[in-house]
């Protein structure tokens, strides 16, 4: 199963190289005024999670960013292949950054996998990892797509073929070209022969079978990946997994313009129980909201503390509830972009999405729209700072980093933090491991115990007598 997948992902790298520097001429140009969609995840892209709680595999140092997401749901056997997977995609990236490093020292790359998971008629899941690949060499990125499918009932992964009765094939290319055509009426010629290939990325969803096509593989690459939903109706006797689910609607999100908040400077809202002339530190936790953010609430509640969460976009709505209840212990929620992109490698435009969806998403949960936000692996690019100024956003960094993506040891996170702490430090952890959860089970108490107040980012600031610039990167209070 590994070394299939690993040369698949070759292939594709090979395919995607061959593509890009031997015959550009190849793809049909996109029509005019019509920028080509790359990647199955735009920005506007919430993640729809009903099966699993999401894990994740990241590196935050380079040369390779990883950012891959996928879900956990207690159950040893499938979680374990999907695991498996998402090591395999960052150990492919790793090793393909390793070996262009052998020519190009400063080759980087980075990796970012989101996923979507359906629970269907309380028993299926399906699940749909997609998501881009890219490093300096390399003229477009190469899309990441893959789908799981579970009998959570047995507790056992789906093939395709439980799914879709494949002695009924022309049917089925059917009803995919007729769906295709209903939204790209242009290419009703351009289907040639098709075969199974097609149906390599499929996920039962809840109005029917969803089928991924990569990029370019089968349709003009400008169309970009598709994502095509084959009603469970027009599949009719074809689809064989179980009874017929019912089809039923998961809740609606209305996606937001990013509004722009020109205003400068920013005004931070504070708590008023802090005293400036005693020492204070703010934590901060990154990747969130997820299950473990609640254990570090609790940890806050109870020792009458604050922190800052810099959330994921594109998770807020599936964990809506977590994220006003920190508002409510007064920890400040900022953003930590939509998809966690490296904003640096981002257009204005991108970025501007980025930043706006997220504190739109943001506010419409606490009622507060924030001008800070955290870049995503704290990278930054002229381009950042110039459009976070335009729009009114700060940046916010650290001072003191555990690293406790890496050693997911709450030992190890406890002692980096208590011996690197200092008065007005930001100190960054991610709220997405239990380790981390468990680590600050000591550490909230024991700083309060050496007289550290711990307030949130926007007090900090306030109460070291820093007035927040947009555009502006801030380390600490200092
Ligand atoms: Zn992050």
């Amino acid at each position: 199963m590994k070394k299939k997948l690993f040369c698949l992902f070759l292939a594709l790298i090979i395919l995607c190289l061959a593509a890009c520097n031997t015959n550009k001429t190849r793809e049909p140009e996109p029509p005019p005024g019509d920028p080509p969609p790359v990647v199955l995840v735009p920005p506007e892209y919430h993640a729809t999670i009903e099966y699993g709680e999401p894990d994740l595999i990241t590196d935050n140092k380079g040369p390779l960013w990883a950012y891959i997401r996928f879900p956990v749901a207690g159950t040893a056997a499938t979680d374990e292949v999907i695991a498996e997977w998402a090591r395999s995609v960052y150990k492919n990236a790793s090793d393909e950054i390793a070996e262009l490093r052998k020519s190009d020292p400063d080759a980087e790359g980075e990796v970012n996998v989101q996923f979507d998971s359906y629970l269907v008629d309380g028993r299926y899941a399906g699940i749909l990892e997609n998501g881009m690949f890219t490093n300096s060499h390399l003229a477009h990125p190469i899309g990441i797509v893959r789908t799981f499918n579970i009998d959570t009932k047995s507790g056992k992964m789906l093939s395709n073929t439980d799914i879709l009765d494949y002695s009924k094939l022309e049917s089925i290319f059917g009803v995919l070209r007729d769906s295709i055509v209903a939204d790209y009426p242009d290419i009703t010629d351009q289907f040639g022969e098709m075969d199974e290939k097609w149906l390599e990325h499929i996920t039962v969803g809840h109005d029917g079978i969803i089928v991924v096509l990569e990029r370019g593989m089968f349709l003009p690459g400008y169309l970009g990946t598709l994502k095509i939903t084959l009603s469970y109706d027009k599949l009719n006797k074809a689809f064989i997994l179980g009874e017929d689910p019912e089809p039923t609607q998961p809740p609606a999100q209305t996606p937001t313009d990013p509004p722009v908040n020109p205003a400068i400077p920013i005004v931070p809202p504070q708590s008023g129980d802090i005293d400036p002339s005693k020492p204070m530190i703010a934590l901060t936790f990154d990747d969130g909201p997820s299950r473990y953010t609640a254990q570090i609430l609790d940890i806050l509640e109870r020792y009458g503390a604050r922190a800052t969460f810099c959330i994921v976009g594109n998770l807020v709505s599936a964990r809506s509830d977590t994220v006003k209840r920190a508002s409510g212990l007064g920890c400040e929620i900022i953003g930590h972009s939509w998809d966690h992109r490296d904003l640096s490698k981002l257009t204005a435009g991108e970025i501007t999405k980025q930043l706006g969806d997220t504190s739109a998403a943001i506010e419409s949960i606490t009622g507060i729209y924030p001008k800070l936000f955290r870049p995503p692996y704290g990278a930054v690019s002229g381009t950042l700072k110039s459009t976070s100024a335009e729009l009114g956003y700060a940046l916010i960094n650290w001072s003191v980093d555990p690293l406790d993506w890496s050693s997911r040891n709450a030992d190890k996170v406890y002692n980096e933090i208590m011996n690197n702490v200092n008065n007005k430090a930001i100190v960054l952890s991610h709220d997405l491991y239990g380790s981390t959860a468990d680590a600050m089970e000591r550490v909230i108490p024991e700083l309060i115990a050496q007289g550290y107040q711990l307030v949130t980012v926007s007090e900090l600031m306030y109460y070291s007598n820093i007035t927040i610039e947009a555009g502006v990167v801030y380390n600490s209070g200092k």
